[in-house]
């Protein structure tokens, strides 16, 4: 189906779920994913009950088993980032538990090569490579922000000086998309420039953590791509934007463990990946109220969920045994939604 099509049957909400394989460390090969259906449907097995009531299934818009490729995952995603030259708002999150492949699909691991690219290069390269390709029609002005949601709190991730005061959100509709104006928008040419960037803001994540893994995990990273389009002929203009997002690990904490910051953190990410799971099954619902206003990550991304938006989700998960109830509760997010 072309996604035009998909739209029609199913709104604009797309659910894509990722099985990451088996890791170098794992010794352990035995996986809770017992079945993936060409028709995106998975079928998960509770390790611990035997016969027909271990198995459950869930159906997506596709899933990935563990051989696909970056490039077959962002092949689904490639219609999706086309249409924010023609002035469409979208939407890529990436959700999942700690370590079940966020980062890696939207980034690619830390040692690159062109097969590993993550969504993030490879939409930024399709973006320029379209632009160019409509240079006597149009002229195109691509520009980035980077932040992280951090508790609650917006933190630009593209200062240079070291800074890192708090930002506020200011949703504005004649603005299409800059919800947070303060934030550095800077404008960018090719790739790499946006992978300078993205170093930049990666060293910026880093500040005040214990371990930058571990911050990474509790925040939420935003890349917003911003497209000025001006047609040379009418001189009207068009606007898009492209919000590529990381989400904090979606674990539970046991609470008789977790105390003060730790807690704190939690408390904050569940109302977070609450507060997004409400506002995407309210449109999903074609619901008159759309609660936006009940978490910064919402707030920020207000113009790029619903209305004309669209979006896609990838849902990760870590197919080890030991990871079978977050698995379960990582699904049932992902259907509510669906
Ligand atoms: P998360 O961001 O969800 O915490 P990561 O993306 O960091 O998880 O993935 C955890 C580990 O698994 C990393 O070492 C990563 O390189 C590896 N990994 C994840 N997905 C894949 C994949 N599809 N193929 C190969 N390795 C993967
Ligand atoms: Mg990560």
């Amino acid at each position: 189906l072309l996604y035009n099509q998909v739209q029609d049957l199913k709104g604009n909400i797309r659910v894509y779920c990722r099985v990451r394989p088996f890791i170098s460390n794992q010794v352990d090969g035995k996986s809770t994913v017992d079945y993936i259906g060409e028709n995106g449907n998975i079928m998960v097995v509770n390790p611990h009950k035997q016969g027909k009531e271990a198995r459950r299934i869930f159906s997506f818009n596709k899933v990935f088993g563990v051989n696909a490729s970056q490039r077959e995952i962002f092949d689904d995603t490639q219609q999706l980032i086309r249409s924010i030259l023609d002035g469409y708002n979208v939407c890529i999150f990436a959700y999942g538990q700690t370590g079940s492949g966020k980062t890696y699909t939207m980034s690619g691991p830390d040692i690159q090569t062109e097969g590993t690219w993550g969504v993030n290069y490879r939409a930024l390269g399709d973006l320029f490579k379209i632009a160019r390709s409509r240079a006597d029609i149009i002229t195109y002005e691509i520009s980035v922000q980077m932040i992280e949601i951090y508790n609650e709190q917006v933190r630009d991730l593209l200062v240079t000086d070291g800074s890192s005061k708090r930002l506020d959100i200011r949703n504005n509709s004649q603005l299409n998309g800059v919800n947070i104006p303060d934030a550095s928008l800077v404008s960018v040419n090719c790739t790499q420039d946006v992978l300078d960037l993205m170093k930049v803001g990666q060293g910026n994540r880093a500040i005040g953590a214990t371990a930058l893994n571990e911050r990474s995990s509790r925040s939420h990273s935003v890349l917003t791509v911003h497209v000025h389009g001006k047609e040379l002929v009418s001189g009207s203009i068009l606007r898009g934007c492209l919000h590529l997002v990381d989400l904090a690990g979606s674990e539970r904490v046991n609470k008789s463990e977790a105390t003060g910051e730790r807690l704190k953190e939690a408390q904050h990410i569940n109302k977070s990946l609450s507060a997004l799971g409400d506002v995407i099954s309210a449109l999903a619902q074609k619901s008159s109220h759309i609660p936006y206003r009940n978490s910064k990550l919402t707030q920020v991304l207000q113009d790029a969920l619903g209305g004309n938006a669209k979006t896609l989700m990838f849902v990760h998960i870590n197919p080890e045994v030991n990871a079978y109830g977050e698995t379960i509760s990582t699904l049932k997010f992902a259907e509510r939604v669906a």
